[in-house]
């Protein structure tokens, strides 16, 4: 390869979140109690918060779910950005409740929406240029449950 101008992109957090098939699929990384079934995310590593027990396993859980709510606050400190960042909690298909940026505009948001996990861009490191990149959520649309 001669020259390769790609800038890189990774996680801006590694261990949260990973991308199957062209990226566009993202799944949180969670961990599941052997002991009892309960989930957690960020995946747990030493106990289990809800029977104690250590028998923790990684996994991995779609996205798929519904709004629970959301809110809408200025990015402070973010030059040449007017847009304001959205943050929600939805309520995952796998049982999971999770907090995560949202990528419509909080006028597009109704309260039970269905929406699905994507990656954001959380800007550029200033070291090396990599793209630093964390998971959020944006609405699932009618035309990509058809296709
Ligand atoms: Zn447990």
């Amino acid at each position: 390869m001669s020259n390769d101008t790609r800038k890189s992109r990774r996680a801006l957090v590694d261990g949260l979140f990973a991308t199957a098939g062209d990226g566009s699929e993202v799944r949180l990384v969670i961990s599941r109690c052997a002991a009892c079934g309960a989930q957690s995310f960020p995946a747990r590593t030493v106990r289990c918060a809800a029977c104690s027990s250590a028998e923790l396993v990684e996994a991995e859980s779609a996205m798929d779910g519904t709004l629970y709510s959301w809110t809408a606050t200025p990015r402070g400190g973010v030059p040449d950005s007017t847009m304001p960042l959205v943050v929600g909690l939805v309520n995952l298909a796998s049982g999971l409740t999770v907090q995560g940026i949202l990528a419509d505009e909080a006028d597009a948001l109704t309260i039970d929406a269905k929406v699905t996990g994507c990656v954001i861009e959380h800007g550029v490191d200033e070291k090396d240029g990599a793209t630093l990149l964390g998971y959020g959520f944006r609405l699932a649309r009618c035309e990509e449950a058809a296709s």
